[in-house]
């Protein structure tokens, strides 16, 4: 897809690339073996719908195979198409490496609108996309495992796990070919949140380095921050509802694809998740103030504006015009090259994509080793952490000649389920991975911006390990 620039997706990323190639001084063999994707499969396919016959077309890319398995979402779109899902393989790679997730990068597609589709009818679309993509090795749990993206949740999940393992019924990891299946069909609790999660422990980490929050012209802490989000789906709703539950952001805007809604008081989400629910978008949100052009919005005044949605949101034709001091990119893409270059001309903060979202894929992690490990987190530790604890407690109050007050107790000896581990696991990825950048950015004398830093460590450990194999 272009944006109005007139720069696909994926040039503006093969931009970043070079950007970063560039700062690092990248040998020109490790360069070309690095950009572009490996491989990349258009698939047409005809599915018996309503009487008739509806041809579809899907694409699966694989971008990087220095880790196996490729891990990437499946995106349900109108407008997908070649060039965006190599672009979405591409980041894919860096992200994984960012976070030291061991797999390469890959991402699909399918063009299709779902609304304009039945449940019975989308499972049997979804069914048959995943036998061409079993068909031609682009679907495996070793080599090729897919996951939610736009569009596609735990339900288009739990059909293309069911599928492959009626194909492969003999495959004893057949249940790890796909992750952010429902936690009834091996899903890891917390998978559905944690993109958003993700997007809230990044912010977190950032409000806790006095000078990086200096930069964005923004006084300390979370509490209070006006901040306006692009998108209320899988990521978007996620990030609102921690951030403003638990972190006490006020969310003055929600702009999604029926326009937007702006409310200086700030937005409930539970009540706006409700209305959109009932409704089907968010216009006629009671007590907030609707604006047709949403697009509009991401200009408006507030601290903090995450979008969202989709790539191409802030191009050449509307960065001069973002008032945000801070931008989270918690949906792929949503700054263009030549948007990035305004911003940061202008002093815009940008925490990068790669960096924002990459809770979604650290959770899969854990999911896809779980199911190959055919194990549950904390199974065979949980009874010995809370004895131990008992022991301890049972010592101090020996010792001390008094009791531990009940609640200290309770918290001590309830131990760690599955969740807890799943979240502090990624609390620690999330904080560890923006430290990384964040030592690049401050380190590195040829790199100024958070995004050319990011990439910078990724691609370092992608050209490492390829050199490591003796391919470059
Ligand atoms: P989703 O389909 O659940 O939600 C997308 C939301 O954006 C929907 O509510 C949709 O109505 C809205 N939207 C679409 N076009 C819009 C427009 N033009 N303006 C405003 N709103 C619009 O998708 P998601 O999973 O939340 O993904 C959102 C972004 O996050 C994508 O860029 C995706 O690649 C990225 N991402 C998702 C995950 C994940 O775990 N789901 C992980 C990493 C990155």
């Amino acid at each position: 897809m272009n944006n109005s620039s007139g720069h696909s997706f994926l040039s503006s990323v093969e931009h970043m690339f070079d950007k970063a190639a560039d700062a690092l001084d990248l040998a020109p063999d490790l360069r070309q073996q690095i950009k572009g994707c490996n491989s990349v499969i258009q698939l047409r396919f005809p599915v018996r719908l309503d009487g008739g016959y509806k041809v579809f077309s899907g694409w699966r890319a694989v971008h990087s195979e220095h880790r196996l398995p490729v891990k990437g979402g499946i995106r349900y779109a109108p407008v997908v198409d070649q060039e965006e899902v190599e672009a979405l393989a591409s980041l894919m790679s860096y992200k994984c490496a960012l976070v030291d997730v061991p797999f390469g990068g890959a991402k699909g597609g399918l063009a299709i609108r779902p609304a304009d589709y039945n449940v019975e009818e989308l499972e049997q679309i979804t069914r048959r996309f995943t036998q061409e993509l079993a068909d031609h090795g682009f679907i495996s749990p070793s080599r090729n495992v897919p996951a939610p993206d736009m569009g596609t949740g735990e339900r288009e999940m739990a059909w293309m796990a069911d599928e492959y393992r009626t194909l492969y019924p003999t495959e004893l990891d057949a249940i790890a070919c796909v992750t952010g299946k429902p936690t009834t069909q091996g899903g890891m609790p917390g998978r559905t949140e944690a993109t958003g999660r993700g997007v809230q422990y990044v912010l977190r980490e950032f409000f806790r380095h006095p000078t990086d929050v200096a930069r964005a012209n923004l006084t300390a802490g979370l509490q209070g921050k006006r901040v306006i989000i692009q998108g209320f789906g899988n990521v978007g709703y996620h990030a609102a509802k921690f951030l403003t539950e638990e972190d006490g952001v006020r969310l003055v805007g929600v702009i999604e694809r029926d326009g937007a809604v702006l409310s200086d008081r700030g937005i409930v989400v539970e009540d706006l998740a409700e209305h959109r629910n009932k409704r089907g978008g968010v216009a006629g949100f009671p007590g907030a103030t609707h604006i047709e052009n949403g697009l509009q919005v991401l200009e408006s005044a507030c601290d903090i504006l995450i979008p969202a949605a989709l790539e191409n949101q802030i191009t050449a034709e509307n960065a001069a015009q973002i008032q945000a001091p801070l931008i989270v990119e918690a949906a792929n893409g949503p700054i263009t090259f030549d948007g990035e270059e305004i911003l940061l001309r202008k002093g815009t903060v940008i925490l990068p994509d790669t960096l924002v979202n990459a809770g979604g894929v650290t959770v899969s992690y854990f999911e896809w080793v779980s199911n190959v490990s055919h194990v549950r987190f904390g199974r065979l530790s949980r009874q010995h952490d809370i004895q131990q604890n008992e022991r301890i407690i049972a010592l101090i109050e020996e010792m001390t000649n008094g009791l531990v007050p009940e609640d200290r107790k309770s918290a001590l000896l309830s131990g760690a389920d599955e969740l807890d581990l799943v979240r502090s696991g990624l609390d620690d990825t999330m904080r560890s991975a923006y430290r990384d950048v964040r030592e690049m950015f401050l380190n590195h004398k040829g790199i100024s911006d958070l995004r050319t830093a990011a990439f910078a460590v990724a691609i370092e450990k992608i050209a490492r390990s390829y050199q490591e194999m003796g391919l470059a």
